[in-house]
């Protein structure tokens, strides 16, 4: 479904991708690991269409995507949860995922937002608080679902689990594996390693702008280095 092949990115001068090759097929799981500064952001960006890049290929459905603008990549069929969340704070929850559904034109608006009230209850009895007096975790659900409200065919999760308790992230995680039950592709960067490598089918591991291992997620869990250095064990 998603193939990026050699891209490479940069800020101003300073070239952080040197040169990714990864892939996502259709219903899979695949998680991007890797520590602070590596380029993961920056990746997840460069595939949604925020970042340019400076070379490589990036295609999507076998169509190539790396010149398409990014609100052109949502109608597409990809949709990103960013980092930090990101809601609109003064917008109400009911607001923020209408908002997702901008690039639709309103079409099964009512649908989409019950389909969301099914997948996170939680929201409902909150539908006019504004998003910024949520907590992390409600935030963090209102985020997947705002870019669910696309009806994304892969989603784009940027450290879904960033801040929450860990019961949060329990949840969060079971959210995200009921996404995959449901048909959607995933790419999903994590710092909390053995939480993402738990879900995933295949994961990848970037080390300063370059893939250093990738594979399996049962292998990549076994790999002396992933445990030293990302498992702590
Ligand atoms: P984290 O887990 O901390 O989010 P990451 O792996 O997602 O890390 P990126 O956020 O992609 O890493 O950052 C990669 C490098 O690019 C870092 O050195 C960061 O300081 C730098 N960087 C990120 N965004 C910008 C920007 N807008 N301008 C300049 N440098 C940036």
């Amino acid at each position: 479904m998603l193939s990026v092949e050699n891209v490479r990115s940069a800020y101003g001068r300073i070239e952080i991708l040197h040169g990714v090759t990864l892939n996502v097929a259709a219903g899979e799981i695949v998680t991007l690991i890797g520590a602070n500064g590596a380029g993961k952001t920056t990746l997840m960006h460069a595939i949604s269409g925020v970042q340019p890049i400076t070379g490589g290929t990036i295609r999507f459905e076998g169509e190539p995507i790396e010149k398409m603008p990014a609100h052109a990549r949502v109608v597409a069929g990809i949709s990103q949860v960013p980092e930090g969340r990101q809601v609109f704070d003064p917008l109400s929850v009911k607001d923020n995922l209408r908002l997702g559904a901008w690039s639709r034109c309103n079409a099964d608006l009512e649908q989409s937002l019950a389909r969301i009230c099914r997948l996170f209850p939680v929201l409902e009895s909150i539908w006019e608080t504004p998003a910024g007096a949520l907590s992390g975790g409600q935030q963090q659900l209102l985020a997947i679902g705002r870019a669910l409200m696309a009806r994304p065919r892969l989603l784009l999760l940027d450290e879904p689990s960033m801040g929450l308790a860990p019961n949060l992230v329990d949840l969060v995680l079971a959210v995200i594996l009921s996404l995959k039950n449901e048909g959607l592709t995933i790419l999903l960067v994590e710092q909390n390693a053995g939480a993402a490598l738990a879900i995933a089918d295949r994961a990848y591991v970037l080390e300063t702008g370059k893939v250093a291992l990738n594979g399996s997620a049962a292998a990549v869990q076994n790999d002396r280095r992933v445990r030293e250095s990302y498992l702590g064990i």
